[in-house]
């Protein structure tokens, strides 16, 4: 992700608490609260400008979605496109959080399912810990996921799907449904994030995976 300094993020993010939650730490155990309803909650970690997680939230109105993102410069494209709709999103929610501090502001069973798309690679081994299928934050889900519950991944990065593959599953986490080509067969209802876009255009495959924690 490219990242350009938008002094105006802040406060234009300031202006809509509404959409992008200030101290989401006030909602630990009640997110409910926050969209009025008992939906399921999904979270997108590292969302980017949105288009997966605002999407998602359209094609399902019974699920209620929170897109995470690092950097306010991003978020603000992401808060940009949903002022941007025609009709107001009700589902949908963003939070300018890193995404290691998350057992602060989610309890454990606030949120059903995790994706992670397009994650930041990070292939220096130094790094590792940066990765978001590191040991680390597969433990970070679960603090917030029920039993059973999916990080559903996507990426066009061979070397972090394979990495991601391992950690997982010496993690204990279930693999399904394991992709190597995900638009060769595309499965319905797939909803496209900005980077699959751009990298399926130029014809690199997407590899796609579903894990599952166990009982
Ligand atoms: N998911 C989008 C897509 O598929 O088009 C964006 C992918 S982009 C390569 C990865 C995004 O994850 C970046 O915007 C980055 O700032 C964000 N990110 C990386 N680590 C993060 C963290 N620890 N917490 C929150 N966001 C993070």
């Amino acid at each position: 992700m490219r990242l350009r300094n938008k002094p105006r993020a802040g406060a234009v993010i300031g202006d809509h608490p509404n959409i992008v939650i200030p101290e989401p730490e006030n909602h630990k155990g009640k997110w409910n609260e926050v969209f009025g309803n008992q939906h399921p909650i999904h979270i997108e970690v590292g969302m980017g400008k949105g288009q997966f997680v605002l999407g998602m939230a359209k094609a399902n109105p019974d699920i209620n979605y929170i897109g995470i993102e690092l950097y306010d410069s991003v978020l603000l494209s992401a808060l940009e496109r949903i002022l941007d709709e025609e009709e107001e999103v009700p589902n949908l929610r963003l939070l300018n959080v890193n995404a290691q501090d998350m057992s602060d502001f989610f309890g454990k069973g606030d949120i059903s399912r995790v994706y992670l798309n397009f994650s930041d690679p990070w292939p220096k081994n130094r790094h590792a810990k940066r990765r978001l299928t590191h040991e680390n934050f597969l433990d970070l889900y679960e603090q917030i996921l029920p039993e059973e519950a999916e990080i559903h991944f996507k990426t066009d990065n061979r070397g972090l799907f394979e990495y991601s593959l391992v950690s997982m599953s010496q993690y204990g986490l279930i693999l399904q449904d394991v992709s190597l080509d995900l638009h060769a067969n595309e499965p319905e209802g797939n909803v496209m994030t900005e980077y699959e876009e751009k990298f399926s255009k130029k014809g690199q495959p997407i590899y796609r995976l579903e894990a599952k924690y166990p009982k």
